[in-house]
């Protein structure tokens, strides 16, 4: 399909999907013994899959099976695949066996929404140690252009991850209603709204079943898909099949009114 106005072929959204962990950094491990980073990658998969159906969409994934990817390359990758938007999925853990429930969050650097949040980023932000990559001393200007860059995509993730939480809450009761922030580096994406979707508590032993279950692998999916072409349907970059789609409708219902005023020869 042809862009009406520029003739020009529309281009499908290109949706980074990082499966958290793997290869060396297994992340989170359930009480039945299940890892994170097997979970992570059964639903990013399963999600490429629903994006890829989707029409106007395309999935990309920054891992396709069991290794170890720096956090910072995850960004980059996705950016090579010109993405227009990075989901980073996950797996939550808490000491407490009964947390249940979803939550997503958005990068900060100026302070997490709340005191779990910075230990999760803490604990997410750990994958480098355990894989052993030599995080080098904070760049200054590289943290000030990125801060400068951030403040503009900020709005545009928060409310792409509003509209994933809502999703997610189809589900269930959500662990946080409320999209949370905090310093994750692998939300460090500079560009692209990008959220980090703790997608059910793998230490609760019910949801660790639920997330090792393919129909519900299926649904955590969908939910999420649901909230990225909800976002993206409201204001879908041009050139896209969806912003063809919705100038197709805008046309219609102009024409409408027109016609409606009657009158006219
Ligand atoms: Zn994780």
């Amino acid at each position: 399909m042809r862009d009406p106005v520029t003739g020009k072929p529309l281009r499908a959204l290109v949706i980074a999907i990082d499966a958290g962990h793997g290869g060396q950094d297994p992340g989170a491990h359930g009480p039945g013994g299940r890892r994170e980073k097997d979970i992570t990658l059964a639903i990013a998969r399963e999600l490429a899959r629903q994006v890829n159906a989707t029409p106007g969409y395309r999935a990309y994934l920054t891992r396709d099976s069991d290794f170890f990817i720096p956090l910072n390359q995850r960004a980059r990758l996705a950016r090579q695949a010109k993405a227009d938007m990075f989901v980073s999925i996950h797996a939550d853990a808490a000491e407490n066996p009964a947390a249940r429930g979803s939550s997503v969050f958005v990068l900060s650097l100026k302070g997490a929404s709340s005191q779990r949040a910075r230990w999760l980023a803490d604990t997410e932000n750990a994958a480098d140690l355990i894989g052993g990559v030599k995080v080098a001393p904070g760049n200054t200007l590289a943290s000030v252009l990125l801060d400068l860059t951030q403040s503009g995509n900020m709005r545009a993730s928060e409310h792409a991850a509003g509209e994933v939480l809502s999703g997610l809450a189809q589900l269930g009761p959500n662990h946080k209603d409320t999209v949370e922030r905090a310093n994750f580096a692998v939300l460090r994406t500079s560009d692209t709204p990008a959220m980090l979707v703790e997608t059910a508590f793998i230490s609760n032993p019910e949801e660790e079943q639920r997330l090792s279950n393919p129909a519900s692998q299926q649904a955590i999916a969908r939910a999420v898909l649901g909230g990225v072409n909800s976002y993206f349907s409201r204001q879908p970059p041009p050139g896209t099949l969806l912003a063809a789609q919705l100038e197709a409708r805008t046309q219609a219902v102009a024409s409408v009114a027109t016609g409606g005023t009657g009158g006219s020869p």
